[in-house]
């Protein structure tokens, strides 16, 4: 078949795009780069980069400025930098004993957080979609500004429509999650739901202690433990969008029952539960709970210490598994985990030792998460981008388009 004009065309549209693609990518991942930089790093031509730029520029949604001379020869390269109030995200992360917002802007800025903690239990789905809705009208910028709403949630959650199977802690099951927040927030907004340790593993892999690693195992632990997996540079989430749950791998056949309905699972040893009752203090404690546990350890206490040195062993315990079966270059410690790595490390890198095969053991380290807390809200923020760093050219039509033909579109 000989490509007809039409094909050309069409050809050169699909470069087009892809090329703005790379661009922003580059962009919002590496922060201001020079046009040298962008030739370097994405591989096309300087006139390319020149007339893509130009376009952007046009759509506002970077700026160039004058570089800075620096005594250095030739001429300089304009510098690049991405507009944060040009499009903005909203994350929102869901939890069993806090919710919270963050507005977060092309390039990563974080502009705006907010993080309320609430008493753990069980409680109905609307009120606590009620309760985001709330948090999220404190936010400075009104709802419809945003781009996007990606939702970090601490439950079994499919992808395709944020369908939630079961969020054992939070006390739900089989929950339409993805229409109840659409219904809530209004269709204006494209809402992404997803499990907060993919997302966790995400924010970590992008701008935090997993930028330089693309085998990345992310374990975060709160009331519950979850698992988010890069594998070369990609998430695996399984078939539906399921896998990951490391929480609840069974690692004693004779353990405690879990909120998942089985027993033994990892989470049942290893999770903010099995270390206060170990450390000998109420399980409904919260946060607040652990740090007092984490400091007592820190101070000596014989109790405390021996609790978090429990813990350790069988954080050790599991992720021997893991690392047998994924070879990871990296393990991040997120949520709890990453306060508690420092008490741990000794008891779990020797149990590392002892259980996981030499070769993997030898090529992974295990660090805390460098987000902290936070990890799983702006990986749902980055979620929420996604789109604008897949196709900018259709964020820059949209711009271009008269207000009523976006209104009736809406
Ligand atoms: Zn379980």
């Amino acid at each position: 078949v000989i490509p007809g004009r039409d094909d050309v065309g069409l050809r050169s549209e699909t470069v087009r795009r892809a090329n703005l693609s790379a661009i922003v990518r580059e962009l919002h991942l590496r922060g201001p780069l020079s046009r040298s930089d962008l030739v370097a790093h994405t591989g096309l031509t300087r006139s390319a980069i020149r007339a893509l730029i130009g376009e952007l520029a046009a759509g506002g949604l970077i700026s160039e400025e004058a570089p800075e001379r620096l005594g250095t020869p030739g001429r300089p390269s304009p510098v690049v930098r991405p507009n944060a109030e040009a499009a903005v995200a909203l994350g929102l992360e869901l939890t069993v004993d806090s919710i919270a917002a963050a507005l977060v802007g092309f390039g990563g800025a974080v502009l705006e957080s907010r993080r309320i903690d609430r008493p753990r239990g069980h409680k109905a789905v609307d009120d606590v979609v009620a309760d985001l809705v709330r948090l999220v009208d404190g936010l400075s910028e009104p709802v419809d500004r945003a781009i996007g709403i990606g939702v970090a949630v601490a439950g079994v959650v499919r992808r395709s429509d944020g369908f939630l199977s079961t969020a054992p802690n939070l006390g739900w099951r089989d929950v339409p999650l993805g229409d109840r927040l659409v219904a809530a927030f209004g269709r204006s907004v494209p809402i992404s739901v997803a499990n907060e340790a993919d997302l966790g593993a995400l924010a970590e892999h992008r701008r935090g202690a997993a930028v330089d690693a693309d085998d990345v195992l992310f374990i975060s632990g709160e009331v519950g433990v979850g698992g988010g997996l890069i594998v070369d540079g990609r998430p695996l989430t399984g078939f539906a969008g399921y896998g990951g749950e490391v929480g609840h791998m069974p690692v004693n056949a004779d353990g405690r029952l879990c909120a998942c309905g089985s027993t033994g699972c990892w989470e049942t040893e290893v999770g903010e539960d099995a270390l206060l009752r170990r450390a000998g203090r109420p399980v409904d404690g919260g946060r607040e709970a652990v740090d007092a546990v984490l400091a007592a350890a820190a101070a000596g206490d014989p109790e405390a210490t021996a609790a978090v040195g429990e813990v350790g062993r069988w954080l050790g315990i599991g992720l021997a598994g893991l690392v047998n079966v994924l070879d990871p270059r990296l393990v991040v410690m997120g949520g709890h985990f990453a306060r508690l790595f420092p008490l741990v490390r000794e008891p779990l890198e020797r149990e590392l030792d002892r259980r996981a095969l030499s070769a993997p053991r030898s090529v992974v380290r295990v660090v805390p998460s460098a987000l902290g807390v936070d990890a799983p809200m702006c990986g749902a923020a980055e979620l929420a981008l996604e789109p604008l760093l897949a196709d900018p050219a259709s964020w820059l039509a949209a711009q271009a388009a008269p207000v009523h033909a976006r209104l009736a579109s809406a």
